[in-house]
């Protein structure tokens, strides 16, 4: 793999220490969250986590995303929310766990914030 000059480390995970931490605090909270929604009764799988930037453009062009995703970084997630067995389309059945994520980091923000209930992602700055 060619190392040239890299001003953002998008997705890569060698290399860029500071872009390693803060994607491994990403995961070690995603846990975290999994966790709690475990415990308040509520199950989830996973959707998209890490998203090439090739898959990026693709979503972009068709409007259903953002060339520039945090996915394209490792750090975000979509989860799919199931209660009882019965998975839960509404975004807003997201609302306690979006506040928890929130909760976690200052960098932390739930995607139903912008109309994107299931997904959860950890911002550069605060
Ligand atoms: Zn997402």
């Amino acid at each position: 793999m060619h190392h040239g000059g890299k001003p953002r480390n998008m997705g890569r995970d060698d290399g860029d220490d500071a872009m390693t931490l803060s994607q491994s605090i990403f995961a070690g909270n995603v846990s975290k969250l999994i966790r709690y929604i475990n415990e308040q009764g509520y199950t989830c799988t996973f959707g998209e986590a890490w998203r090439t930037p090739e898959m990026a453009e693709i979503y972009a062009k068709r409007g259903t995303g953002i060339k520039r995703s945090l996915h394209c970084e490792r750090r975000a997630i979509d989860l799919n929310l199931f209660l009882e067995g019965k998975y839960l389309t509404d975004g807003n059945a997201h609302k306690p766990f979006g506040d928890y994520w929130e909760s976690l980091d200052p960098r932390n923000r739930w995607g139903g914030r912008f109309n994107d209930g299931n997904h959860y992602e950890m911002r550069e700055a605060i």
